[in-house]
């Protein structure tokens, strides 16, 4: 299969090449040239088959052409060494709780799959270089990635952070880990931290002695397998008698999980209509209701890994629907909450129901609430586990969140990361030395 960009002057590109690569030499995001249908067959039979038997099925679809069968099923079946049950909140709305991986969010299913395929082509080409992944996180991206990479022979992860502006939580979860992981605590903001890691892509000198690539969000290795849960989802329900008119919620800001699920949709899966629910970064939201995409600077909400100003997905839902906002329309409609109402959901919701919401499931359980229809029944994806907002959880819901064994063992870990200043020569500088070793 071949990859296009979005911005369409960049060459067709392989798969491996669009996962070296990440984001296509015009900047634009790269798409499947296809999206293949799923038979009939595989949809009447799909809730009898496991998380595992139905991710292979999807994977094949996109990735069957360049990946060998056997290597496929391994690099799956490890990427889905946990369950994403739907669990039942109300009689019409479900919960799909992708926080049961290692750093308890849903962004393990892409890092865990994108190390393994990634692992698979350095393999194959018996490279002898090692290839070095650079990320920059606000928080929660560096575990993600820290952690689907850990110990994936071949490959050396550098987690760039902004020193005293990621939760301790989160911090432990990529500082800690050791083997193939490096912690880098810079003097600076995000951004700063982000500018270091372009820069490097950039440098040519670099560039020659190490081999660099990118495990950002938009990379499609990331990306595609995030449509596997949602077929899950739909078998789970099918199983209960209640997939015939299955809307699903998705938390977003940079669009990719949802867009995972329009590519879904696309290959036969019957869900018939998503919602994607925003937070006051309302930037779809307003796009649905007036036609006009206006990006601006995010601002900070309750649920942080949704405060996106400019959504980097959004290319990819305009080249599946052949840029109609009507189209769009047709398959997604928006919905916006403010941080009081997030926080009266959180409270509301375990009030009524007794199930502890994350700030971020937390919207999209509200825009269930709020617009599924009464021959509808509702999933949305509960994209973290509340212990992870611990402080702001137990604050809103008055509650005191147990925290998940293996989230306490991270922070049982010690910490180690190099500190650095944002000068991007002390970066390259470093990076440089590393090599040498
Ligand atoms: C990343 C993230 C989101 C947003 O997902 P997108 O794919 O960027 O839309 C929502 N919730 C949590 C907890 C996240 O980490």
């Amino acid at each position: 299969m071949k990859y296009y960009s979005t911005n369409h002057s960049a060459p067709l590109a392989s798969l491996e090449e669009a996962v070296v690569r990440g984001l296509a030499p015009d900047k634009g995001l790269y798409m499947p040239e296809q999206i293949k249908s799923l038979p009939t067959e595989f949809f009447d039979r799909i809730d009898t088959l496991s998380l595992q038997e139905i991710a292979f099925e999807v994977a094949k679809a996109f990735f069957g052409d360049d990946v060998p069968d056997d290597d496929l099923r391994g690099i799956v079946y490890d990427t889905l060494s946990f369950d994403i049950p739907a669990v039942r909140v109300t009689d019409n709305i479900y919960s799909l709780e992708l926080f049961h991986g290692p750093t308890l969010a849903f962004k393990d299913v892409g890092a865990r799959f994108m190390s393994r395929l990634l692992g698979y082509f350095v393999r194959k080409e018996g490279e002898n270089r090692q290839v070095n992944v650079l990320v920059a996180t606000s928080g929660d991206t560096g575990s993600a990635v820290a952690n689907g990479f850990l110990g994936v022979p071949g490959i050396h992860v550098y987690v760039l952070y902004p020193k005293g502006k990621v939760s301790k939580i989160q911090e432990s979860q990529f500082t800690t880990l050791g083997q193939n992981i490096t912690a880098i605590e810079v003097d600076g903001v995000f951004d700063d931290c982000q500018a270091l890691v372009k820069n490097a892509f950039m440098d040519a000198e670099l560039n020659k002695a190490m081999k660099l690539t990118s495990a950002n969000s938009i990379n499609v290795a990331r990306f595609l397998p995030q449509a596997f849960y949602y077929f899950y989802a739909y078998a789970q329900l099918k199983k209960l008698g209640l997939a015939s008119n299955l809307v699903i919620c998705v938390p977003s800001g940079n669009f990719g999980n949802i867009t995972a699920g329009l590519f879904g949709k696309r290959m036969g899966l019957p869900v018939y209509r998503f919602i994607a629910a925003n937070n006051a970064n309302d930037i779809f939201y307003q796009y649905l209701l007036t036609g006009d995409y206006n990006p601006r600077p995010s601002v900070p909400t309750l649920a942080n890994a949704m405060d996106v100003g400019a959504p980097s997905n959004f290319a990819r839902i305009l080249a599946l629907y052949d840029n109609s906002v009507d189209a769009i329309r047709a398959d997604i409609a928006g919905a916006r909450y403010s941080d009081t109402q997030i926080a009266d959901t959180m409270r509301q919701c375990l009030a009524s129901t007794g199930y502890q919401l994350d700030p971020h499931g937390a919207c999209g359980y509200q825009a269930l609430c709020d617009l599924l229809r009464p021959d509808e029944v509702g999933v949305f994806l509960e994209t973290a586990h509340p212990a992870k907002f611990k402080e702001k959880v137990d604050d809103i819901t008055s509650s005191d969140v147990a925290i998940p064994e293996r989230l306490a063992a991270f922070m049982r870990g010690t910490k180690q990361s190099v500190p650095l200043s944002k000068s991007f020569d002390d970066f390259k500088r470093f990076l440089l030395a590393e090599n040498k070793k």
